[in-house]
């Protein structure tokens, strides 16, 4: 597959990476037969974090026996202190097998607090100066869902890499983030490219993100025959059309502002609400049919009804979502759809 210059890292990426997250649903064997299949087809470019799981350990098992430089390793921490910043990262290389990874991040970022935390005396951001000077990381890097917040970090110039949510919904980073880092020479990983598993047009979604040849999208996947058609995709090299434009403009359309971004940032509601899978239960019901979808969401629903309205989760959302009131939409609509299948 074709390789794309990282920034002022210089590392030569794979033009798309492979997401960590996915792969902590399947057994050791399953997720290593997936992340050497990944592999096989050309991407060297994996992203993992402390915060997934198992998926630092699994992915250690899948690599085995690949030479290092063959590969871009890319971790995460969300510790805001030095001391568990570094244990995170020592655990990682750990769980890799390796002695260094390319890039370390510090992990969504995406509050001032968090930020001046940090960055604070013994933060996790003097960890990280530590371990690169040790060598135990390449280049300092962090991600974050705050587009404002993540554009001050990226003009400190501190960093090597910004990871943000990108897809052609999803596109805060547009305007100012995109173009600086292009300015900076800094590397720009996508996050969700795919938003999160809602837009299901991967074509679409991929060939929007070619566009931009400073961008590495980095979609989570759980099954090798995912990549494989991402990778068909990327060599293909259909550009992306005027008539591309247009289904997007629509697809937007239909989201509207109030779509979530199954970030699951607003977890954990006191009530056991699984948050996202109720917000986005409208895909759910457009997708499948309805028996299937009523067995994947019924139960989801019925909890949702005990929303106390307390707030907790709006506090925690990065896209300020009115969730107690996007909640009973998506009940009426449940009810709605309810009715329409005679239940
Ligand atoms: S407002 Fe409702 S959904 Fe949000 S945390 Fe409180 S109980 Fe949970
Ligand atoms: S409600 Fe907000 S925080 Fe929760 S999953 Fe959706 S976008 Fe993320």
């Amino acid at each position: 597959m074709e390789r794309i210059r990282f920034g002022k890292t210089d590392l030569m990426v794979s033009r798309v990476g492979f997401g960590g997250i996915p792969i902590q649903r399947l057994s050791v064997t399953e997720a290593a037969s997936v992340v050497r299949g990944v592999i096989d087809l050309g991407v060297n470019f994996l992203d993992t974090a402390n915060a997934y799981s198992d998926s630092e350990e699994k992915i250690g098992k899948a690599i085995k026996g690949i030479k290092r430089e063959d590969l871009v390793i890319a971790s995460k921490s969300t510790a805001p202190d030095k001391k568990t910043f570094l244990e995170h990262l020592d655990l990682c290389l750990k769980h890799l097998g390796v002695d260094y990874v390319d890039l370390y991040q510090m992990h969504n970022i995406s509050s001032t607090k968090l930020r001046d935390t940090v960055f604070g005396p013994d933060g996790a951001f003097e960890g990280l100066l530590e371990a690169v000077k040790i060598g135990k990381v390449r280049f300092p890097a962090f991600s974050s869902h705050n587009i404002p917040l993540a554009i001050e970090m990226m003009k400190t110039e501190k960093f090597a890499s910004v990871q943000l949510p990108f897809n052609f919904v999803d596109d805060a980073a547009l305007e100012e983030a995109i173009p600086l880092a292009k300015k900076l020479d800094m590397g720009f990983i996508s996050m969700k490219p795919f938003g999160g598993g809602l837009l299901e047009d991967a074509s679409i979604a991929i060939r929007y993100l070619l566009q931009f040849d400073n961008i590495l999208p980095d979609p989570g996947i759980e099954k090798l025959s995912e990549m494989e058609e991402i990778v068909s995709i990327v060599n293909e090299k259909k550009p992306f059309s005027a008539e591309d434009e247009i289904i997007i403009k629509k697809l937007k359309a239909e989201l509207g502002p109030n779509w979530c971004h199954r970030c699951d940032y607003c977890q954990p509601c006191p009530q056991g609400i699984g948050i996202s899978a109720v917000l986005t239960v409208n895909s759910l019901i457009k997708r499948m049919p309805f028996k299937q979808a009523f067995k994947m969401a019924n139960t989801g629903i019925e909890k949702a009804r005990t929303c106390i309205e307390c707030g907790d989760c709006m506090k925690r959302c990065p896209y300020k979502l009115q969730i107690p009131d996007l909640i009973k939409d998506k009940i009426a609509l449940w009810e709605e759809t309810l009715a329409k299948n005679a239940y």
